[in-house]
């Protein structure tokens, strides 16, 4: 900042100076000239007393005499004085012995002296004679013209006038040249200092001290600014650090240090940019976990943790193929490839993700191995979008979708999924009223025990005759309805509705039939399930162990101690509870034992694999090993040949369930099949 000379502090104490000074001397002047006024007028008066004096014995003299020509004498003697104007000897009351006059003096300044001093003066003596008689003669006046004094008088007037002001003046300037010196120049040099400061970095430059200005208030303004801007510097620092960290924060995952969501759209937003330009196509892959929460909760969060560093490991592997690599969150992660040609490049990509995952991963310092899997969802820029916003939110669908089909698989956009996830809203309002409209019913399909081939149960299975979707598969329906909380409902309606079948077909006579009814985890976790199975089991006056409870492995897991105390209280009731889908999620035999569990359904997935796949087979023949030692029942669901049923009867399990014995049926289409059970059984006995 550059300080113009006019607005100087010294230059405006210059001028205050120099104007009070002026102001001053001016006055002090005009004082001084006031008293030499009245000094001349004294000196004229003295000045015509000691005339006077001089001449008065020659005029007395000439007057006693009457000697005119004395007279005139004297009056000439008189009028050597310049300032005589006037002179005259004689008795006021006769004709004057001698006078003399002449003119005013010319003078250029007079009309201002005889403002001061009076145009002229006159002064009269009495002309007396000696002693003893003292008589009197006469007068001696003159008239003194006050022009000469006046000259004199105007002369060191003017010189008073500017001595007076040159010594203001001299004053002020010494005065500024102090002031000057003193503070205005170490001010702009200190003002110089300052704006050559850095505000970023305040305290690089310190102001220096000045010579001579150390200790008095120059100094200790430097001290105290120098130390100021330390401060600032020190608190900018901090600042800047604590953003820095912010900025981290709100950019990176904490966890697995990888770029979260909002990150990930600044990079996408660039590589599509430069795709779009080059005309290039880039593939975006969502990542999810298959049942990461169930993992969470069968093992600990800490646990979980590690899992998802150890996951984030792995996917870092690629970045070699990758623009980006971001945590969405949870258990969410998507890969960018940029500049791909082909789509099954991203294909490539996703099937070795998977394949990654096939190796197990260590938990708890390698005390516990676990295998993650999980599905994946793509979406290809342009054809799929062409914002980030776009790409993301379809490749999460894809997955989400995907997911809820089957798992362990990557999956495509296609446009369809848009209209299918627009279809699953319509069905979710649908859903609401499908209750009280009668849009369900139930089928039953039924179970054989392997001890006497007789049917002991059936399991309940819920219908939705959509009015104009049709049947709409429960696979679809039940989790939307989880999701909205009409499971609730629903739920109750199917135990209703099942409770009351089963009291009819033992009133028929079937009066060891069991009926079996799928319980959703919203359920298991509703505060009043206990009191409603109760409620239902004294309606219809159904024996004890005739309602099974069917809950999903992978439902359980969710909060394990909670769905034991929910379970335990549901077999107060007197119904069995069995553990549905199991192998499915991540059981381990410590939890398993931990629970009031009656039966294990084994996963239809491990029945109908198992002559093909030796992994499958072993797993069904553990499931039925572990169902035994524990003292539970063991049902195999989705029996569908002959060769299946032989496997499993030949490991040992008690009961089997499938397409192999009967689909699910209508109430009145099972009455028929019951009956016909009971002919061939009796027949073959
Ligand atoms: P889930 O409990 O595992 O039921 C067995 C599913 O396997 C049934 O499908 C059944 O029709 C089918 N299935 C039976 N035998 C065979 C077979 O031999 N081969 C094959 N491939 N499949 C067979 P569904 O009826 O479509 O039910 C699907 C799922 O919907 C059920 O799986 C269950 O989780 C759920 N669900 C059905 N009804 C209810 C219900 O009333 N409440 C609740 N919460 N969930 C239900
Ligand atoms: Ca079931
Ligand atoms: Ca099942």
């Amino acid at each position: 900042m550059k300080l113009e000379l006019k607005n100087s502090l010294s230059v405006k104490l210059l001028r205050v100076v120099l104007l009070s000074a002026l102001a001053v001397g001016v006055v002090l002047s005009a004082a001084q000239i006031v008293f030499d006024a009245y000094k001349t007028r004294q000196a004229v008066a003295g000045d015509a007393q000691r005339i006077l004096d001089m001449f008065r014995d020659p005029s007395t003299q000439a007057v006693y005499s009457l000697d005119r020509e004395m007279g005139m004498q004297v009056i000439e003697g008189l009028f050597q004085d310049d300032a005589v104007r006037m002179a005259s000897i004689g008795h006021p009351n006769e004709t004057m012995l001698a006078e003399k006059t002449r003119d005013l003096q010319q003078s250029p300044t007079r009309w201002l002296t005889d403002l001061i001093l009076g145009q002229e003066r006159t002064f009269t003596t009495p002309l007396v004679g000696r002693g003893p008689y003292s008589e009197y003669y006469g007068d001696l006046s003159i008239t003194l013209d006050t022009a000469t004094y006046g000259k004199g008088f105007l002369v060191s007037s003017v010189i008073i006038f500017i001595s007076g002001v040159l010594r203001a003046l001299a004053m002020g300037l010494v005065l500024y040249l102090v002031y000057h010196w003193l503070l205005t120049k170490p001010l702009s040099r200190i003002i110089e200092h300052l704006s050559s400061i850095n505000p970023d970095r305040p305290s690089e430059h310190k102001i220096p001290q000045l010579r001579g200005h150390e200790k008095n208030e120059l100094g200790l303004w430097i001290n105290t600014a120098n130390q100021l801007l330390e401060s600032i510097e020190r608190n900018t620092h901090l600042r800047h650090e604590a953003e820095n960290s912010l900025l981290r924060m709100a950019q990176y995952d904490f966890l697995t240090g990888l770029p979260n969501r909002q990150k990930l759209q600044e990079q996408l937003d660039k590589i599509l940019i430069d795709a779009g330009r080059r005309q290039r196509s880039v593939a975006v892959l969502c990542v999810g976990l298959d049942d990461f929460k169930s993992v969470n909760e069968q093992f600990t969060y800490q646990a979980g943790d590690q899992l998802l560093l150890a996951l984030a490991d792995r996917l870092r592997a690629h970045s070699g193929r990758l623009g980006a690599l971001a945590r969405l969150g949870g258990d969410q992660f998507a890969l960018v490839q940029a500049d791909i040609e082909q789509p099954y490049e991203a294909a490539e990509l996703a099937q070795s993700i998977l394949d990654d995952l096939e190796a197990e991963f260590a938990l708890d310092d390698g005390h516990e191995q676990i295998r993650l899997r999980a599905t994946i969802g793509i979406t290809l820029f342009p054809e799929d979008g062409d914002s980030t916003e776009k790409l993301l939110q379809k490749a999460e669908q894809t997955m989400t979708l995907a997911k809820s089909r089957s798992r362990n698989r990557y999956q495509f956009y296609i446009a369809s999924v848009d209209s299918e996830m627009r279809r699953r809203r319509e069905l979710e309002k649908d859903l609401r009223d499908a209750l009280s409209r009668e849009q369900f019913h139930l089928v039953y399909q039924p179970q054989i025990s392997y001890l006497d081939h007789r049917v002991v149960g059936v399991e309940a299975l819920i219908r939705w005759q959509h009015p104009e979707h049709g049947l709409v598969p429960p696979d679809l329906f039940i989790p939307l309805a989880e999701q909205n909380g009409t499971i609730i409902a629903i739920g109750e309606w199917v135990l209703d509705q099942a409770c009351r079948q089963l009291r009819e077909w033992h009133d028929l006579g079937f009066t060891e039939l069991r009926m079996a009814v799928n319980l959703s985890t919203v359920q298991l976790h509703h505060a009043e399930l206990p009191r409603v199975v109760n409620n239902l089991l004294q309606i219809y006056r159904l024996p004890p162990r005739s309602l099974e409870l069917e809950v999903t492995e992978t439902g359980l897991m969710e909060d394990i101690s909670t769905a034991a105390q929910h379970l335990l209280s549901l077999r107060r009731s007197g119904a069995l509870i069995a553990i549905d889908d199991f192998g499915t999620g991540y059981s381990s035999l410590s939890y398993l034992k931990s629970l009031p569990l009656d039966k294990i359904k084994i996963d239809k997935s491990f029945v109908q694999d198992l002559l093909d796949d030796d992994d499958d087979a072993t797993i069904v023949r553990a499931i039925i090993q572990l169902g035994k030692s524990l003292g539970m029942q063991v049902i195999a669901e989705g029996v569908e040949t002959a060769e299946q049923e032989a496997y499993i009867i030949s490991e040992g399990c008690h009961e089997g369930q499938g397409y192999y014995y009967s689909k699910p049926l209508p109430a009145r289409e099972l009455v028929a099949y019951l009956k016909q059970a009971q002919r061939n059984n009796a027949a073959i006995l």
